[in-house]
């Protein structure tokens, strides 16, 4: 069942990924919320308790930077979120449908077609070159823009028939973002994407995630623990103690240039 849904959700979706004039602000259509989320892990005697209740609400179009500690839970709650793994307790939501008692296929065809995924490490197939390695998501994706168009998005058209092996981190950090954009995503889903990046090229990448946000309107979550980042977000969500402890809704938007660590 939330296999049709989702597919219906995704053409009314196609709407809200026109490019967005500069004086949109982000709707008020609940994209993603979480309620009393928890997730324990059981390793053998240990037990950690990874989150313990999260309650949060992320609205369409929104920029979301989730901060917190190393080990405060940012992965687990994202990969909850992107229906990469489930909770131990509470309820997790996409656009109202119940992630938590979805079936794995269904969770599959969520992942397929509504969130796209940017982790630390890039995961290029080496032997691949730039445009087939985001051709691999078109071939299977349901209303994808072509390879060229989400590489042009990330300022990398120019380099099509390249290897990741002949890019730097920052290029192929962005070959990444135009794999899980491809698909036109509802939402992004990052993991400390400038990570393993230095300043420079770490910043070039948030610019990418800022455009697609602004220009496609993909709801971007962007977990990190560099506390300087929180200055390009709509609002920022301070995980700590396995809860959200602090939401703050920055005014004015910095543009990455202005940011600074
Ligand atoms: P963060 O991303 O904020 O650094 P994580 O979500 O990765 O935090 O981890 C939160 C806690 O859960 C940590 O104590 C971590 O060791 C534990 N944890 C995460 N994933 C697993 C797992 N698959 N098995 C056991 N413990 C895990
Ligand atoms: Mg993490």
């Amino acid at each position: 069942m939330l296999n049709s849904i989702m597919t219906d959700i995704s053409l009314a979706s196609a709407a809200s990924q026109l490019p967005a004039s500069p004086s949109v602000q982000p709707e008020r259509r609940l994209v993603l919320s979480a309620s009393g989320l928890g997730k324990t892990y059981q390793m053998g005697d240990v037990t950690v308790q990874a989150l313990l209740e999260v309650d949060l609400s992320i609205y369409g179009g929104e920029f979301i930077v989730l901060l917190g500690p190393s080990g405060s839970g940012k992965s687990t709650l994202l990969n909850i979120l992107g229906g990469l793994d489930r909770p131990s307790h509470g309820t997790a939501h996409f656009a109202g449908h119940d992630l938590t008692s979805a079936s794995d296929a269904e969770l599959t065809s969520y992942r397929r077609e509504h969130v796209g995924f940017v982790f630390q490490f890039y995961n290029l197939i080496p032997s691949l070159t730039v445009r087939e390695n985001v051709e691999l998501v078109t071939d299977i994706a349901l209303h994808p823009m072509s390879a060229i168009e989400a590489l042009e998005l990330v300022g990398l058209a120019q380099r099509l028939d390249h290897f990741p092996s002949q890019l730097s981190g920052g290029e192929q950090q962005r070959v990444a973002i135009a794999r899980a954009i491809v698909k036109r995503p509802d939402v992004l889903l990052c993991d400390e994407p400038t990570g393993a990046l230095d300043y420079v090229t770490g910043k070039l990448v948030l610019e990418v995630i800022e455009r697609i946000n602004h220009e496609l309107g993909t709801t971007a979550v962007v977990i990190t623990h560099n506390a300087a980042i929180a200055g390009m977000a709509d609002r920022v969500l301070y995980l700590g103690g396995g809860r959200i402890q602090r939401i703050v809704k920055n005014e004015h938007k910095l543009k990455p240039a202005e940011l600074s660590w």
